[in-house]
């Protein structure tokens, strides 16, 4: 029986007997197939087909749960790297605030989440790295991203320059160990005294270094990336502008293989052409779509905080009451995909590929989740002709039940 429509936004827990999604175009890591099979059995992909939408499944079909989707995209789940909260709640608060961030992302398709800090009171950080390794050990989260402290103070954008350090190794080692095993990346001003040395301190632990926030020049980021920096926080954002005599981080991370790039595709942080130059230049494989939202991405207009900060939310755009940096976005990865195919005209195959191939891999989850193939996680959104959703299914549970109307 087809999960009927008019539920959305209510959460269901996984069916005993497989359900099966027939007439999809179904976004592979091979290609797009038009009229394609997936069957979920538990919180697992169990088979993938092509075959024609109204074919009887096999087997028992009173036994088995038939959705016809025909005419709509099946696309993995998405996995956003960086991302401070959303639903009106922050990842800097209660463990019932970051739940409520994380419900919010998923109802928009992010499936896979990795909870950002701002820079604050080491204390602060020590004491929220706890609090998130937990909710991460339950599987509420992929992990923890420090963003700051150890930024500069030239480039901190959202982030309180009072509280802001040099990246000593002892320091960055106290955050990992304070997120016991949970600590996926630390944005760093590589320049900084200890920036290389912490850079290796992380790469050593298996820890995403991501060059951000930084005041570098061109040669200095080479050295953070020989160093084993492998991210570029949200490039172009917090970093010295490309220049033609100083080309600056941007240059050194879009030609390094190495590196994935971080992109804020809300249409305020970065102009389309330079999106549009990112992307080309990394190519599909290096790109990940992220989207460093705040407490309003979900809901809207208004004052919020970020960290200790003040933002104004104003026509979805957050910025610092004080000075009026950019603070974050009210992004959620749906419209980045949204507008990565209507206004920016990339391919689907690429678009999934930067939110959620891309950051699964990035994060060594690629045997889990990241694509569509039986075997992985039952993450899946399910988008119309003008790429809104109207489904999301994480571990074989519909979060958002399917809205085929
Ligand atoms: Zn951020």
């Amino acid at each position: 029986m087809a999960t009927p429509p008019g539920t959305r936004g209510t959460a269901q827990s996984a069916t005993s007997h497989p359900q099966v999604l027939t007439g999809a175009k179904l976004v592979l890591p091979t290609g797009t197939i038009p009229d394609g099979r997936i069957t979920v059995t538990g919180t697992k992909i169990t088979a993938i087909t092509a075959e024609p939408p109204h074919r009887a499944p096999h087997g028992a079909a009173d036994m088995i749960d038939v959705i016809d989707v025909s005419g709509h995209w099946l696309v993995p789940g998405f996995v956003d790297l960086h991302n401070h909260g959303g639903g009106g709640a922050s990842f800097a608060g209660s463990a019932q605030d970051v739940l409520t961030a994380v419900r919010t992302h998923r109802a928009h398709g992010t499936t896979t989440l990795v909870a950002s800090t701002v820079t604050d009171d080491m204390d602060v950080l020590v004491r929220q790295a706890g609090l998130l390794s937990e909710l991460a050990e339950q599987g509420d989260l992929a992990g923890i991203h420090f963003e700051g402290p150890f930024i500069s103070p030239c480039r901190k954008g959202a982030h309180s320059e009072a509280l802001l350090r040099d990246p000593d190794p002892a320091e960055v080692r106290k955050l990992v160990d304070a997120a016991r095993g949970q600590a996926r990346m630390v944005t760093l001003a590589t320049e900084l005294p200890g920036g290389l040395d912490s850079v290796r301190l992380l790469a050593e632990h298996g820890v995403i270094a991501a060059v951000g926030h930084t005041d570098a020049t061109y040669e200095q980021t080479v050295q953070a990336i020989e160093a084993g920096a492998t991210v570029a926080t949200h490039l172009f954002n917090a970093m010295p502008p490309l220049g033609h005599r100083a080309p600056g981080p941007v240059a050194a991370l879009l030609e390094d293989e190495r590196v994935t790039v971080e992109l804020v595709n809300d249409g305020t942080h970065l102009h389309p052409a330079a999106l549009a130059l990112a992307f080309r230049h990394a190519g599909p494989g290096r790109v990940a779509f992220i989207t460093d939202a705040m407490d309003a991405a979900g809901i809207g207009d208004g004052r919020y905080l970020l960290g200790p900060l003040e933002v104004e939310v104003s026509e979805g755009v957050a910025r610092l009451v004080e000075g009026g940096s950019i603070a974050g976005s009210t992004l959620t990865q749906d419209r980045a995909f949204q507008r990565a195919v209507t206004i920016d005209r990339l391919p689907v195959e690429d678009v999934v590929a930067a939110l959620s191939a891309n950051p699964a891999r990035l994060l060594g989850l690629a045997d889990r989740v990241g694509s569509l193939e039986p075997g992985k996680d039952a993450d899946l959104v399910l988008l119309d002709d003008a790429f809104e959703v109207r489904g999301v299914m994480r571990k074989g549970a519909w979060v958002v039940a399917p809205d085929l109307a």
